[in-house]
């Protein structure tokens, strides 16, 4: 253990995920807290766009559960300049998903303790009733996610974890359910049990542990240069203009989301 997190410091999906991305772009964010660099790091400004219109689909349907007229915000969608957020947004209207049931929390923080750590998850929805505790979250990737990557996600782990230790009386299984707004009918669902759900915390405390023992030195730059094509760091790092591919835009795309929405 070394004193380089301070007391309260708050664990939770994005700080996690980037620590996977990159030791030192943990260092610089989460730790540092250092700006983002002057001029704003030379991420592409279509990731920048996705990023708004992710965000922008969030807050629509987080207002929608709010009980705000869906018509009003049909016609908010219309008027955001990028054309997809409507068409997705009327995707959503149209599934399952836009079903108005009780015991529904959009936009919901739970926080537990792990090993002496604090873990925070934000879902975007957690509905339960007294047979199912279902989490959602929206996603409007432009390729349809592999199921295998997505069960794989530190995201996954730590939302069906905290959800289930924090509502211990939570019915089993817990199910979280991926929902791509350019891909609605196509839901990744997951089932997770006690057995998956002991993995996960095994896991996940392995990742903290892993992280409150580095010494600064040891938070080190990555070597897989395709993680740095969408980190806001790239100035500090001199590793602008790289070329990049799917799974780093995934890896760096939810943490934009997060800090645009106020997550983190
Ligand atoms: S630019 Fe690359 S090496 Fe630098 S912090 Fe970002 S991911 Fe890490």
């Amino acid at each position: 253990m070394t004193d380089l997190i301070p007391v309260g410091f708050v664990f939770h999906q994005s700080n996690l995920q980037a620590f996977q991305n990159c030791r030192f772009s943990f260092l610089l964010r989460y730790i540092k807290k250092l700006p983002w660099p002057a001029p704003l790091a030379a991420r592409s400004s279509s990731f920048e766009q996705d990023l708004l219109a992710g965000s922008t689909l969030h807050s629509l349907i987080h207002q929608y559960f709010l009980g705000i007229d869906p018509e009003l915000l049909v016609s908010c969608a219309q008027n955001f300049p990028d054309a997809r957020v409507s068409g997705w947004f009327d995707n959503f209207l149209a599934s399952k998903y836009a079903k108005i049931t009780d015991n529904q929390f959009s936009e919901h923080s739970l926080q537990i303790t792990l090993n002496g750590s604090l873990l925070l998850a934000k879902f975007d929805l957690l509905s339960f009733d007294s047979n199912t505790l279902q989490i959602c979250d929206w996603k409007s990737s432009q390729t349809m996610p592999k199921r295998q990557f997505l069960q794989e996600r530190v995201q996954t782990m730590v939302y069906a974890l905290v959800a289930a230790r924090s509502l211990p009386q939570a019915p089993r299984p817990i199910t979280m359910h991926y929902w791509e707004a350019g891909f609605p009918d196509q839901p990744i669902i997951f089932e997770i049990g006690d057995a998956q759900l002991r993995k996960y915390e095994e896991t996940i405390t392995d990742l903290i542990t892993s992280i409150r023992s580095l010494r600064v030195e040891q938070f080190e730059r990555t070597t897989n240069l395709k993680k740095c094509a969408y980190c806001e760091y790239q100035n500090y790092c001199a590793r602008s203009g790289l070329q990049g591919d799917e799974g780093s835009f995934h890896d760096w795309f939810e943490i934009g989301l997060s800090e645009l929405q106020g997550k983190n």
